[in-house]
């Protein structure tokens, strides 16, 4: 950041107490959380909002793995309401297993008293419920097109503010900056934070499949030596097109990608098929693959003068687990209660006070999560027959053991 400036904030285009750059999954979500709290707040994105999304049969190739702590929240904010009448799914199982030998567990929701255990939702369809909440709060100013480009610390009557300039070189001032820019966040680079980040070495193979048997709403996961491989239940069930939908995920070495990317159709559906052991019978389509490479990155703070980190611009994931977005919202949610308390006490909304006391509620189980999927990740990458044995013998002795099924269900869905 630059040396401070004296700004008037009256030849600015705009004015915030908070400023939310970013209206991804994380940044929409608190901005529904902070559109009526009081505080005048602005939502900023380079790309326009979507409220008014038409679907057909077609599925978003990018879904989320919803857990019951991000329904709660959704649902206090009045908006799984709207995500439940588009398509998702409620996966009431879930079947992992290594390719390397017998192990396996099955968690299922009836057995260990859940309703279900998670929700599938397509990523735009979420996405679209959080932007028709937001254009219906007045209070809430959105700037669309507005790309982040520089970010000065600056004084207006002895209250310190960042001043925010946009590629088009619209100004806005903010007594508090919240990134919610996603993994490569210009304003975490902005503010000079120190990350700490993991290449995993791996790519993540993501397309949505047509099977020729259901899925029963059971989630799949199978681990092997190319990589983890998941299989996500897609909308009710019902057969469609003489098939039933599902998202895969699927994390492999970049070598493995590289091929698996320029298969014909067929032979990436038959491969698919083999790797998956024909759970669901035979992959009758598969849409057009797309790949993304894997990091995993935590900052070392969350905030810095008058900036605040949530969601991926604060800490990204191996998505194995499903839990990027969860983690996500869970920030949403510490970081909403805070910024209300600080109102309720007259404290600034960059308070240093406020700013800890998210990061204390956050850092510790965004890091515990984090430190389960690189133990998961080395485990499961690990091919000498001791590793082998180890894992089969611990999936195999979890299976039988209800009690820490439960226990790891309950951590995996956000409710410890
Ligand atoms: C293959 C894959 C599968 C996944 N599966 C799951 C899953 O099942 N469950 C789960 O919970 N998570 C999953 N995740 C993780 C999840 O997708 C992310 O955690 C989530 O999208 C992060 O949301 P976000 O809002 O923090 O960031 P993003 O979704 O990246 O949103 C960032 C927003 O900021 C905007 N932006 C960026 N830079 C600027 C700028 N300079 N100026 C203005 N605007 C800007 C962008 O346009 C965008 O709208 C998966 C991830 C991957 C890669």
């Amino acid at each position: 950041m630059e040396s401070s400036c004296t700004v008037n904030t009256a030849n600015t285009d705009h004015s915030f107490d908070i400023l939310i750059v970013g209206a991804g999954l994380v940044g929409s979500t608190l901005a529904c959380a902070l559109g009526e709290s009081g505080y005048r707040v602005g939502l900023l994105d380079r790309s326009p909002l979507n409220s008014n999304l038409k679907f057909e049969n077609d599925f978003d190739s990018r879904v989320v793995a919803l857990s019951a702590a991000s329904k709660s929240l959704l649902q206090d904010l009045k908006i799984w309401q709207t995500i439940v009448q588009g398509r998702h799914c409620a996966y009431k199982s879930m079947r992992v297993w290594d390719a390397d030998g017998t192990g396996a567990i099955y968690f299922d929701s009836k057995e260990l008293d859940f309703p279900e255990l998670g929700f599938v939702i397509e990523s735009r369809i979420l996405l679209n419920a959080l932007h028709k909440k937001i254009v219906e709060i007045d209070a809430l100013k959105v700037l669309a097109h507005g790309e982040v480009v520089s970010i000065d610390p600056c004084e207006d009557n002895r209250q310190n503010l960042q001043r925010v300039t946009m590629k088009d070189g619209t100004m806005v001032t903010a007594k508090l900056i919240v990134a919610a820019d996603g993994g490569a966040s210009t304003v975490r680079n902005l503010g000079n934070f120190e990350t700490r980040e993991w290449n995993y070495n791996h790519k993540a193979i993501v397309t949505t499949v047509r099977m020729s048997e259901p899925h029963n709403a059971c989630a799949f996961q199978r681990f092997s030596d190319s990589g983890p491989l998941a299989f996500l239940p897609l909308d009710s069930g019902e057969e469609i097109q003489g098939g039933y939908f599902c998202s895969v995920v699927w994390s492999v070495v970049p070598d493995y990608a590289e091929h698996l990317l320029s298969l014909p159709s067929d032979l990436f559906n038959k491969e698919l098929g083999r790797q998956i052991s024909h759970e669901l019978g035979d992959v009758l389509w598969s849409e057009k693959l797309q790949s993304f490479p894997l990091r995993q990155m935590h900052a070392r703070s969350y905030f810095c003068d008058g900036i605040v980190l949530v969601g991926d611009a604060a800490h990204t994931i191996h998505p194995l687990a499903g839990q990027g977005v969860n983690l996500g919202l869970l920030d949403v949610k510490a970081l909403a209660e805070e910024l209300n308390e600080a109102r309720l006490k007259n404290r600034l909304p960059g308070d240093v006070i406020v700013l800890s006391r998210y990061q204390r509620a956050r850092i510790g189980h965004n890091l515990g999560m984090m430190g389960v999927m690189e133990g998961f990740k080395k485990l499961f990458g690990n091919r000498s027959p001791w590793a082998v044995w180890l894992r089969n013998f611990g999936l195999s002795r979890v299976d039988r053991l209800n009690l820490f099924k439960k226990l790891l269900a309950r951590g995996a869905m956000g409710l410890d």
